[in-house]
């Protein structure tokens, strides 16, 4: 059988980084990678506005000056298909393609005890013995789509934003329905309605939204951040979501004067990104701060709908602002104000079927010559569990996450050693700069194979103990929080019959970093080592 020292599932940004630093260990590392490409969710979601919603400046990697030098960003926040340009790039630059076969899914990954080797196979025939397995799987990969009675009888096209065709999709003169307004659905409905002869979207919840704020970067901007690339990622790894741009205002709205607060709200929600969220400390924390952002954020919505009722149905009121994903548009609210855009609300008018014409919601028909589904992903697990994933005794990963992720760190599960993910349940992954969690993982995970050594039966696992531990913490935490009141797919929510359990890790990326240090330097408390 082929044996590599590690595989490594997905070449999305993780995927690639931790193949580069393995490389640089010496050690030899397979990727197995479904796309026919590099870039992961860049890769994918190819749907029409597809955006970055963390500055490019901070969304690119951060351990390369050399990288960095060789490439230039065209605008604030970049979209889908420079992103995938720059992956290339990388790839190309560090000569990835060669470790990485492309059209393989990973179908299974089964851990043996008494050769402490793991048996890794795919959906084409591959079977490959290994040391160490890695997760590089994302946390929006797997897409969820939810079941629509009918779909399958529909005349037309349809698509899910987060498996676009390459080759793009002309709207053009067609009648078109969206099902979906979190992140995607925001960003894809201004450019489908250009196109569109109609639009009518299906909303459920109204989400927050704010003028992402987009525009050219300045070179002044470009030659800043070639100079403090490395300098800025190391204060990034110290903030609460990894990004340096508009840090938050740690006073809590009871120690602002109302005249301070507004003021804060208004030059955050002009400066346009997540700034807005960091206005004050309690933000997240209490019901009282919350709402008073909440009203502003939708004082300043309905600003931008003319019509009166039309706005009232966009304006979220079921849920703090936070703790669903805010969404940054581009244009967004605007598409309302034209006149061949319709909003039904599914709450009232719920989506009975999917006809062979369109969509039946509240029992009327709604014609559609296509479908778009924004409907968002089963975030987080639905990647991992994909895979059959089995460690000591045969137990299956999914059996053991039956009720909710169980991780240490978010690195790894007790029972399945050697088994590392890379921003994983339990690590501030979704709720920080993905790039920054990316990178403090693959380096942590690189250190960590380097202190198990070379010899034959090196084995990390996570002690069960710790692990309880270190789930039951984090579901302390995001109880004192206002997270666990919506209906977010960070809750799970999103997808019948997955369990309702906060997933990411919620106290910051510069506490959970000082965190993994203080485990490494008790040499791996937490873990078991075995030589
Ligand atoms: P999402 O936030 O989960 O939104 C899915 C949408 O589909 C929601 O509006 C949801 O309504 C609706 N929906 C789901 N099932 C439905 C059903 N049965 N009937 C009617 N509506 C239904 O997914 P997403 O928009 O793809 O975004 C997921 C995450 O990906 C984002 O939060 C973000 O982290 C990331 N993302 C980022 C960017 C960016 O960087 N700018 C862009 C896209 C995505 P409910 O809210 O009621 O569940």
């Amino acid at each position: 059988m082929e044996t590599k020292d590690a595989i490594i599932v997905g070449a999305g940004f993780a995927g690639m980084y931790m193949l580069h630093k393995l490389r640089s260990e010496g050690l030899t590392a397979q990727v197995f990678e479904a796309g026919e490409g590099v870039g992961g969710t860049w890769y994918w979601n190819r749907y029409p506005g597809a955006r970055c919603d963390v500055e490019s400046l901070e969304y690119q990697y951060g351990f390369s000056s050399e990288l960095q030098a060789g490439w230039t960003w065209t605008e604030r926040y970049a979209a889908q298909p420079e992103i995938l340009r720059y992956q290339n790039y990388v790839a190309d630059k560090l000569n990835l393609r060669r470790d990485i076969r492309f059209s393989t899914r990973v179908t299974a990954a089964h851990y043996d005890e008494g050769s402490n080797r793991w048996t890794v196979e795919t959906d084409r025939g591959d079977q490959l013995e290994t040391r160490f397995v890695i997760m590089a799987t994302g946390c929006l990969s797997s897409t969820s789509l939810p079941k629509f009675d009918g779909l399958e009888n529909f005349k037309g096209d349809w698509y899910h934003t987060g498996g676009w065709p390459h080759e793009g999709v002309d709207f053009t003169g067609k009648k078109v329905a969206v099902i979906g307004t979190g992140s995607s659905g925001v960003q894809s409905i201004p450019l489908i309605a250009e196109q569109a002869e109609h639009l009518t979207v299906f909303q459920r919840t109204a989400n927050f939204t704010l003028p992402a704020g987009n525009r050219p970067l300045k070179s002044e901007e470009i030659a800043r951040s070639r100079t403090s690339l490395l300098d800025d990622r190391a204060y990034a790894r110290t903030t609460g979501a990894g990004i340096i741009a508009y840090p938050g205002n740690e006073a809590l709205s009871t120690e602002m004067t109302e005249a301070e607060r507004l003021a804060e709200y208004k030059a955050r929600w002009e400066a346009g990104g997540f700034s807005f969220l960091g206005s004050h400390g309690d933000m997240v924390m209490s019901h009282d701060a919350n709402s008073l952002a909440a009203d502003y954020a939708r004082e300043r919505m309905s600003q931008r709908v003319k019509d009166a009722a039309c706005a009232e149905l966009l304006l979220p009121n079921d849920h703090p602002i936070g703790v669903k994903r805010l969404c940054l548009d581009t244009g967004y609210l605007e598409t309302f104000n034209e006149p061949h855009v319709d909003l039904v609300n599914v709450r009232v008018h719920p989506i009975e079927r999917i006809t062979e014409q369109g969509v039946q919601a509240g029992g009327k028909e709604y014609e559609a010559d296509a479908l778009v589904f924004a409907t968002g992903f089963d975030a987080m697990t639905g990647a991992i569990n994909a895979v059959d994933i089995r460690g000591r005794a045969g137990e299956k990963l999914s059996d053991k996450w039956a009720a909710g992720p169980r991780t240490y760190l978010g690195l790894g599960s007790a029972g399945f050693p050697n088994l590392f993910f890379i921003t994983g349940p339990g690590s501030p992954s979704v709720l920080s700069n993905m790039i920054v969690s990316i990178e403090m993982h693959v380096e942590w995970i690189t250190d960590c194979i380097r202190r198990l050594g070379s010899g034959n039966l090196g084995t990390i696992e996570v002690d069960k103990q710790a692990e309880d531990e270190w789930v039951a913490h984090v579901n302390e935490m995001a109880s004192e929080t206002l997270y666990p009141e919506a209906n977010s797919w960070y809750m799970g929510a999103n997808v019948a019959g997955k369990p309702r359990v906060f997933m990411p890790y919620p106290g910051g990326v510069g506490v959970y970093g000082e965190k993994l240090a203080e485990v490494v330097a008790a040499d791996y408390e937490g873990f078991r080592l075995s030589a």
